[in-house]
């Protein structure tokens, strides 16, 4: 383990955060009491960035994986290779988390199948340990290790969803969109653009998601909201952006492109 380089896992600018309320001290103490945390809330509306901030703010490394479907214990914990000098054990990205003390940031992690979640449960309780089954070895966490999953709620199946034994596991915090002000404030701040335009960007989203569960499944995220605000600072108009980023990736119904499309000419 002395190979890894740990430095390489740590955020070394300060990552813009826009607070919205007091989850900087309540992450704070969950870490302090090294907790596992859940992150819940619709795509897009800040939580990976609020655990980049953290991570940078408590100066730990953080390793983050984007869960998915097909995602398998292996591909977490770590598997042995074949090469040249024959096999060879390479640690997954929970492995090595435990081994240097990094914040470990499962994103959408009820993504993966559940034999998958089940590998993080000796690392959150008492134990804080990894089981290598393959390899024979068991890992104690690094103290400065924590697990962080995020969560949301919006995409739950009864066939998706995570066992109580799992949530039970974890502190929960809730995420949103942020208020307008500050909404506005963060699209202006990602990209430069002016807070007359920013704010205008964040009414259109506002309206669009007033028409979740009316045809949208999700509303229009802070993040498409950034992505518009991006196309207008490299001079594309204010309608054309807010027609690219914020309507044309969520929706194909022809009825709500054209009530987000004229909810834009409204506005802009
Ligand atoms: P999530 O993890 O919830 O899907 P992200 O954290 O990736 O969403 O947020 C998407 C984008 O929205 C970020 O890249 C950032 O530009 C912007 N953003 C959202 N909320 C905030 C916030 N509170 N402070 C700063 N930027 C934010």
């Amino acid at each position: 383990m002395s190979d890894i380089d740990i430095e390489q896992y740590k955020i070394t600018e300060e990552p813009f955060y826009q607070p919205s309320g007091n989850e900087i001290d309540q992450y704070e103490a969950a870490y302090a009491a090294r907790l596992p945390v859940m992150v819940k809330g619709p795509t897009g509306c800040g939580k990976s960035r609020f655990i980049e901030y953290m991570a940078w703010k408590l100066g730990k490394p953080i390793i983050t994986v984007a869960c998915n479907e097909d995602m398998t214990a292996a591909d977490l914990v770590g598997r042995y290779l074949l090469d040249a000098d024959g096999t060879r054990w390479l640690d997954g990205p929970l492995t090595t988390a435990a081994r240097i003390g990094a914040i470990c940031y499962l994103d959408e992690v009820v993504e993966a199948r559940q034999d998958t979640t089940v590998v993080i449960h000796p690392l959150t309780d008492h134990r804080r340990t990894l089981p290598l089954d393959k390899k024979g070895e068991v890992v104690k966490a690094h103290e400065d290790f924590q697990l962080v999953i995020s969560y949301n709620p919006g995409y739950q199946s009864l066939m998706k969803d995570l066992k109580q034994s799992t949530k039970q596991r974890f502190v929960g915090m809730d995420f949103d969109y942020v208020p307008a002000d500050l909404e506005t404030r963060i699209v202006a701040e990602e990209t430069g653009i002016d807070a007359g335009t920013a704010a205008r960007l964040v009414q259109v989203g506002e309206a669009a998601r007033n028409l979740k569960g009316h045809g949208l499944d999700e509303g229009i995220s802070t993040r498409l909201l950034v992505y518009a605000a991006s196309l207008i600072s490299k001079g594309i108009s204010p309608r054309d952006a807010a027609r690219m980023a914020m309507v044309r990736p969520i929706t194909d119904d022809f009825d709500i492109r054209d009530t987000l499309d004229n909810a834009i000419d409204a506005v802009f």
